[in-house]
């Protein structure tokens, strides 16, 4: 039976709505590629619990309390308090436990303690993950602090100035140690003359034994082992049908670098993956970003699999050969700059199975590998994922938010016009040329920026992509229609920034997330230093609180100013001045304003936030048990979903 059934959205929660990606052109891959297609999907969501773990110790464990409890419950399912639970359960499968995925707060649970208490009791005891000896009663005595108790662990990832980030954030990569035995742990690993460092601290929970400080490595036979051996078992079954000798020796060192945990083997895998650009199929499956380590150095898995989009790529080529003029042309200082810039490559893809941090919640651009000595050696691979910004776009038309929240009938007009292309096009520029363009200075600690660098980096690449969308090279290109077209994502930018993404941040909290930070960095020091010759306003009509671009060529000079500071900072590794820069800028909230944004947001009755919804694939097996072909079925739910991955992909021990 064929299901060709295809809906963009799915259920809504919480602050939350659930899309649906579509894969556009799948049966047109060869069989081959579908076997690939399937196989790494497979590895991808393996990994799932590694995240959940990485996100909070207690994560796993309350997921299978909430899971038996949405299965067995035998009391009334109607009932608001069960409601709640269960907007609980979807809210924690969401973000790969109990921390919000963007705002890292924990959530606050809309049921009672008492509730609570029957519900866990309603369920077989032997369907509970009791520790050994543990029962219920102390079961429950151990969650309930964890989920109730707004003191107790209460952000997944604290970056406020001022505290010891490892002892006040809830992640679960360091056990036992203090923010600064944790630098000097790692301060006398590293090597400044290194050319070539290894990824010092990326898969490794640190430790206390017997008062030393200690790694301990994820890799098969030590911890999160039961997970990877699956993964790797999956990936096995991918390198038999690799597209070329070539991929199959990437699958084969990711496997050596699973195996091994090495990260000199992770080295050997990142070059290696980065070098190969002829597959039509690719992947992406480690410990990867940095993001939800306070001091910028764990790895969260993840996993993606995808294919290229051929036309979309045809785009983000013209970028890519272009990148050395990107270079030279830059304004920031020669001293700063690539005298070569190396394999930008760059492709739009279609994203194929999502997993662990890139599941449900999506970035919807990719540059790997992250170390900055690979980049410049070897290049970096880019990718935008245009099948979810496609869905995006599509859930989002007419929806009320523009309407809204943009200034005037000019305004609506550029966005109209220009801003699916203008969008796409700054992505692709933050992507393809932004984070591979300058150096840093010899001698400079990659790390220098601390907890500040991802706000930074990120901050860098938008600045290189905003400083040259009006650029008449661009329309030369034929990357953009006109030389107005430009204004359109200025205008979305500055907006976003100063205002409207605002509405994902809870009353009475400041900005975590380094995208939020870089993007409020970059608008509000814009529309600081344009006040003068007002250059940007924020305008009162009746009442409300509008974003108004008066002269966007001179806030095209604001950008290139900042760009060049930014620049400096990264080069040189100059920590207080990015302290300075994102503290003042990126991270306080104008109390009012927010209030007022949330306000108007809320009369529109949209969901902050998205995720997607995974496709199903269904392989067709022949006569003699080998796979005749693989189809796509995209009627699952997104309960349906995880209680089934729940069922299926959960292997550590909790
Ligand atoms: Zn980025």
């Amino acid at each position: 039976m064929r299901n060709t059934q295809f809906s963009y959205t799915d259920e809504r929660f919480a602050d939350i709505l659930m899309l649906r990606y579509k894969l556009d052109n799948f049966s047109s891959l060869s069989l081959r590629q579908k076997k690939l297609v399937y196989y790494l999907s497979e590895a991808a969501l393996y990994g799932r619990d590694i995240t959940f773990d990485q996100f909070g110790r207690y994560n796993l464990k309350i997921r299978k309390v909430f899971e038996q409890i949405y299965l067995n419950y035998k009391g009334d399912r109607t009932a608001d308090e069960f409601m709640e639970l269960v907007v609980y359960l979807k809210r924690v499968w969401f973000s790969s436990g109990i921390y919000h995925h963007y705002g890292c707060d924990k959530f606050v649970p809309g049921f009672s303690k008492a509730f609570f208490i029957d519900a866990v009791k309603s369920v077989d005891g032997s369907l509970l993950p009791l520790d050994e000896g543990q029962t219920v009663d102390g079961l429950c005595e151990e969650l309930l602090p964890i989920i109730f108790d707004p003191d107790v662990m209460p952000v997944k990832v604290n970056k406020k100035d001022g505290f010891d980030l490892v002892e006040t954030s809830a992640c679960n990569f360091y056990d036992g140690v203090t923010q600064s035995e944790v630098e000097e742990y790692y301060a006398s690993k590293k090597n400044p003359d290194d050319k070539e460092p290894l990824s010092y601290g990326l898969n490794t929970t640190v430790k206390k034994c017997d008062g030393r400080v200690v790694e301990e490595v994820w890799r098969i036979g030590a911890k999160y082992g039961a997970a990877i051996e699956k993964i790797v078992y999956w990936l096995e079954m991918a390198s038999t049908v690799a597209e070329n000798d070539k991929q199959r020796s990437v699958i084969d060192a990711l496997i050596k670098y699973y195996k091994s945990g090495d990260l000199a083997d992770f080295n050997e895998y990142c070059i290696k993956w980065v070098d190969e650009k002829e597959s039509a199929v690719d992947f992406i499956n480690g410990f990867i970003e940095v993001y939800d380590d306070p001091l910028g150095m764990k790895g969260t898995w993840e996993g993606l699999v995808e294919y290229r989009d051929v036309e979309g790529t045809r785009r983000t080529r013209v970028i890519s050969d272009n990148a050395q003029w990107f270079e030279d042309h830059s304004p920031v200082s020669a001293s700063f700059k690539k005298e070569q810039v190396k394999g930008v490559s760059a492709k739009v893809i279609t994203a194929a199975m999502l997993g662990g941090d890139l599941y449900p919640s999506s970035a919807i651009g990719i540059n790997l590998p992250n170390s900055n000595w690979i980049r410049s050696v070897h290049g970096s691979k880019s990718v935008t994922i245009g099948n979810l910004t496609d869905a995006y776009n599509q859930a989002a038309k007419g929806n009320g938010f523009r309407e809204e929240f943009v200034y005037g009938p000019e305004e609506k007009q550029l966005l109209e016009k220009y801003a699916d292309i203008t969008g796409n096009l700054h992505t692709d520029l933050h992507e393809c040329v932004g984070h591979g363009s300058g150096r840093l200075l010899p001698g400079v600690d990659p790390d220098a920026l601390k907890a500040y660098g991802s706000t930074i980096e990120e901050a860098r690449a938008d600045l290189f992509g905003l400083y040259y969308l009006p650029d008449a090279r661009l329309v030369e290109l034929g990357l953009t229609p006109d030389a107005e077209a430009y204004k359109a994502e200025y205008y979305s930018y500055m907006m976003n920034g100063l205002l409207t993404q605002m509405v994902r941040v809870e009353p009475g909290h400041d900005l975590e997330e380094a995208h939020m930070r870089n993007r409020q960095l970059i608008a509000r020091w814009a529309l600081v230093k344009g006040s003068a010759e007002q250059v940007v306003e924020l305008v009162k009509k009746e009442g409300k609180t509008y974003v108004k671009i008066n002269d966007y060529l001179q806030l095209r000079r604001l950008f290139a100013e900042l760009l060049c500071e930014i620049q400096r900072i990264k080069s040189e590794g100059d920590y207080e001045a990015a302290r300075a820069l994102v503290e003042t800028y990126g991270v306080k909230l104008d109390k009012a304003l927010h209030e007022e944004v949330r306000e108007r947001y809320r009369t529109l009755h949209l969901a902050p936030y998205k995720g997607f919804v995974n496709p199903v694939y269904v392989p067709e097996y022949d006569a003699e048990g080998k796979i005749a072909d693989v189809k796509i079925d995209y009627t699952e739910g997104y309960t349906e979903q995880m209680l089934r991955y729940s069922r299926d992909y959960s292997n550590l021990s909790i």
